[in-house]
């Protein structure tokens, strides 16, 4: 199975394309390169080299060379040579054939090899052999592994160079990646002054933007809260001016309601870094059964994973328990009737100690993963009408743990409910 997608990865890559591509040039190519050869320059040198060695061996046969010349020249030249005339028979080589023989099958060469026939000067008959077609068979034979190598160098260079062009579009990818994880520090190195540092630049620079949209966005956040306590309080003091007791009673709910949200916007502003903690070691599972402790009332209830080790973490105590409330808070307000307990438990796993809270309730659905940390977000706003709450529990949770160095993040679960996962780093 991996196998396959590891396969369908593979065609689907530009990369393999490229190369690809390259390499069906390159045959193309050599194609093109072979048949020009072979249809055209091949037969016009062998026309040309026929007619330059029988005037060569008009030449030589004219000189009517003696047995000894003709060795000499078998020495330089690799040609052999047969006489038969009256001066006698002699041949340099044996496994020449003799001139009737070479007579019969004149019309066709003997097995790729050159014969050439011309008579002496004193009657006799010369027979020449030139054993060229013998060295361009084995040639032929070197030439096709010659040119597979090139291909497998062209390939495996073609593979090397193009790794490092695409390089910056791998780390565009990673940095795209990052971004849709919520890192807006993400930057991407420039390599080069082409199309990809033209892209990448263009992507830092979103990122850019993007970042001064949110601080922005925060900011108004913060100003409209600090902005609203004032006339919130003149509106207080005017309440006590209400005679009718109910409606006093239903205003009052309102504003104290309106007063958490704004200190709760004022407190995400503050935890913005790490110098608004007031940290120490301390012991994680002791908070987690402490939180647990102030739901025993609820249903479905709250229980601390059964054999929990002992966890330590640098902390601060009281946000920590801000984060543990608003997750068992969340758990068992979107539990539904039958929904099994609630659950937390702390592990240590590697260099990060991670809480996780599981609840059996309706689960998250997929396409609001992103959004849940977002301030005011709510997956269903009929359903929180009736829930209660306005969508910044989880987004103050995530800024604290964030400020604690750590993450957090949702899933839902294998079977029906979703599992909140908070990890802080070990104490080193
Ligand atoms: P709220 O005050 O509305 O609960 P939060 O920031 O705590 O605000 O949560 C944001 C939204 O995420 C909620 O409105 C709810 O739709 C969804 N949510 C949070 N926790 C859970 C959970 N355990 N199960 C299902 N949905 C959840």
């Amino acid at each position: 199975m991996r196998e396959r997608a590891w396969l369908l990865h593979v065609r689907q890559s530009v990369f393999t394309r490229l190369v690809a591509i390259m390499l069906a040039l390159a045959t193309i190519l050599l194609v093109l390169v072979f048949g020009f050869f072979l249809l055209y320059v091949g037969p016009l040198m062998n026309a040309s080299i026929d007619g330059v060695v029988h005037e060569y061996i008009h030449t030589v046969a004219a000189t009517a060379p003696s047995y000894a010349q003709a060795k000499e020249i078998s020495r330089r030249r690799d040609v052999q040579t047969r006489y038969e005339g009256p001066d006698g028979a002699w041949t340099t080589a044996d496994n020449l054939p003799t001139i009737a023989e070479a007579q019969r099958r004149q019309r066709r060469p003997f097995s790729g090899r050159h014969y050439y026939m011309t008579s002496a000067p004193n009657g006799g008959t010369y027979l020449f052999e030139w054993n060229f077609d013998e060295r361009m068979r084995m040639a032929h034979l070197v030439v096709p592994w010659v040119v597979l190598l090139l291909i497998a160098t062209v390939v495996f260079a073609a593979h090397g160079v193009l790794k490092r062009l695409l390089l910056p579009l791998r780390w565009l990818g990673d940095g795209v990646a990052r971004l849709s994880e919520g890192d807006l520090d993400v930057v991407v190195p420039k390599r080069s002054a082409d199309e990809f540092g033209a892209l990448t630049d263009a992507f830092n620079r979103m990122v850019g933007r993007i970042k001064d949209m949110i601080r922005t966005r925060d900011q108004l956040l913060l100003d409209v809260s600090h902005e609203l306590r004032s006339p919130l309080t003149r509106v207080k003091v005017a309440l006590e001016l209400v005679g009718d007791a109910e409606m006093k009673a239903r205003m009052a709910a309102d504003l104290a309601e309106m007063e958490m949200m704004i200190s709760e916007l004022l407190e995400l502003e503050r935890l913005r870094d790490r110098h608004g903690l007031n940290t120490s070691r301390q012991s994680v599972v002791p908070i987690l059964a402490d939180v647990a402790q102030t739901f025993a009332e609820r249903s479905p209830n709250v229980r601390v994973a059964p054999g929990t080790p002992e966890i330590v973490a640098d902390i601060d105590a009281d946000r920590i328990r801000t984060v543990i409330r608003n997750l068992l808070e969340n758990a068992t307000k979107y539990s539904l009737p039958d929904s099994r307990p609630v659950e937390v438990s702390a592990a240590q796993n590697g260099d990060s100690v991670v809480i996780r809270v599981t609840d059996d309730g309706p689960g998250i659905p997929e396409r609001d993963m992103s959004n849940l940390f977002e301030p005011f977000f709510r997956v269903d706003r009929s359903r929180s009408k009736k829930t209660g709450g306005y969508g910044l529990g989880l987004s103050i949770s995530k800024r604290i743990v964030e400020a604690h160095g750590g993450s957090i993040s949702a899933e839902n679960n294998a079977t029906r409910g979703a599992s909140f996962v908070v990890t802080l780093p070990k104490p080193g």
